[in-house]
């Protein structure tokens, strides 16, 4: 999806101007990719018009920068349809019971285990654990594995055959030894039937959990729609947990499952170990989906923080060749201004896991400005100068060494033949310099 997302928008981020087939054809690509990521067709086609209405709602097409802001309004709107912000679960019970419902295989149990070892940790709770999948012995034995993993309690009663009694009486121990919160882990089937929707109604009915929750892997696209919605008819569940999400960047159930049962999806599973459990964010699902990195914070910080006379002058002075020293302190004095150089660079997109290992921070440039400090005002606006016995000098004012300088003098040379190259387009050189 965002490889194709990308390509979509790819039209829109790079272009000066935006004419009204330009938009619809984009909209057209945006369409195309949704459903290719199992996002339900109505659900594709509502957005596209959403977002178009929009786009002309806010004259994208006069804007100084379009295609900046019809990325905003894509990414706003995608972020719209998966629910505002993160939703936390309800703990006010006493003890607080929660009940997992979902699909076979879907990873309740994995994720009972994940939400008991997050509680614990994070919210100091003390869970317990409830093993109601009756049908297969290896199933209260996997949940035992689990909780002896993250070192919770698991209640089980095997042989009995009920789960309703198991729930009630799991519920009974949680009180009876002090645990406030209480998880109940189902049995789920491989479709949808009426005996495993009757049953996990029954154990609903007979506890009034505080949380219901629906388990659902993210990879089964299209169909986790209809299961949700056979789900949600007969629990009227409170959240939705989207697991599996390591394996596949598609956000398509995200997007459906949120528009068809309008029920928060409130944590993803990222893998089968106990800490790969993440509270749901929707906008950084959307930027997953996009594929983008946070582009759009990225472009208004610059925005806010750019004088745009400053950019003006820097432009005549590259066009004359006058782009010396001093311009170039300017310009780190700029992107210092944006804010922490690790944040910046992990908000252009490609670039946060490439960088991970690079440590820049900002004081990557204290050894730039000193040597620039050291530097004569003429030294400043005509480097050419700077021969070795300049350079030993200024080495030795700033505390660097001579590579040091050498190193600059590249860096900068390069710089402004950047910089030159770059004047034809809009005079952000910056900007253009970051973006590439
Ligand atoms: P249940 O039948 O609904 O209880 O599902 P399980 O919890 O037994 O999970 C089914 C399979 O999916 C197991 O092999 C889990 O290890 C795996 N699984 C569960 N959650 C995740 C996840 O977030 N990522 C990955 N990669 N695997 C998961
Ligand atoms: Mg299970």
């Amino acid at each position: 999806l965002s490889e194709k997302l990308d390509k979509a928008l790819h039209v829109l981020k790079g272009h000066g101007s935006i004419t009204e087939v330009n938009v619809a054809e984009t909209l057209k690509e945006v369409r195309r990719a949704l459903l290719d990521a199992d996002v339900n067709f109505k659900i594709a086609k509502n957005f596209t018009n959403t977002v178009k209405e929009k786009a002309l709602g806010q004259d994208v097409l006069t804007t100084l920068q379009p295609g900046q802001l019809m990325v905003k309004i894509v990414k706003d709107e995608l972020t719209q349809l998966m629910g505002g912000d993160a939703e936390g679960i309800n703990l006010s019970g006493n003890p607080s019971v929660i009940l997992m419902s979902g699909l076979q295989g879907s990873g309740k149990t994995t994720f009972s285990g994940k939400l008991a070892n997050y509680l614990k940790t994070k919210k100091t709770k003390k869970p317990l654990l409830v093993a109601c999948d009756v049908y297969r012995p290896a199933a209260i034995d996997q949940l035992h594995v689990v909780g002896d993993q993250i070192n919770v309690e698991v209640y089980s009663d095997k042989g009995n055959q009920d789960p309703v009694a198991i729930a009630q009486a799991g519920i009974a121990h949680a009180k009876a030894n002090g645990h406030n919160v209480v998880i109940i882990d189902t049995a789920g089937r491989l479709a949808v039937d009426e005996a495993m929707m009757t049953e996990i109604s029954n154990i609903h009915n007979a506890i009034q959990p505080q949380e219901t929750l629906f388990v659902v892997d993210s990879m089964t696209g299209q169909d986790a729609v209809n299961t949700a919605k056979a789900f949600n008819d007969v629990l009227n569940f409170d959240g939705v947990i989207l697991t599996k999400l390591d394996g596949d960047t598609r956000g398509g159930a995200a997007i459906s499952i949120k528009s068809v049962v309008d029920k928060p999806i409130k944590f993803i599973g990222t893998g089968e170990k106990m800490e790969a459990i993440d509270v749901f964010y929707p906008a950084r699902m959307a930027d997953r989906i996009l594929g983008m990195g946070d582009v759009v914070s990225l472009v208004e910080r610059a925005q806010e923080q750019y004088d745009e006379k400053e950019a003006r002058k820097l432009q005549k002075k590259i066009a004359k060749n006058q782009f010396g020293f001093d311009d170039f302190l300017n310009q780190i004095q700029q992107i210092k201004k944006m804010g922490n150089m690790k944040d910046l660079v992990g908000m252009i997109p490609g670039a946060g896991k490439m960088m991970k290992d690079i440590d820049i921070d900002d004081d990557a440039f204290k050894h730039i400005e000193a040597i620039i400090h050291s530097m004569t005002p003429k030294e400043r606006t005509t480097p050419k100068m700077l021969n070795a016995s300049r350079k030993k000098r200024i080495a030795k004012g700033s505390g660097t060494s001579v590579q040091e300088v050498n190193q600059l003098l590249k860096q900068f040379d390069q710089m402004s033949k950047m910089m030159k190259m770059m004047q034809g387009g809009k005079g952000k050189a910056m900007m253009q310099a970051m973006k590439n």
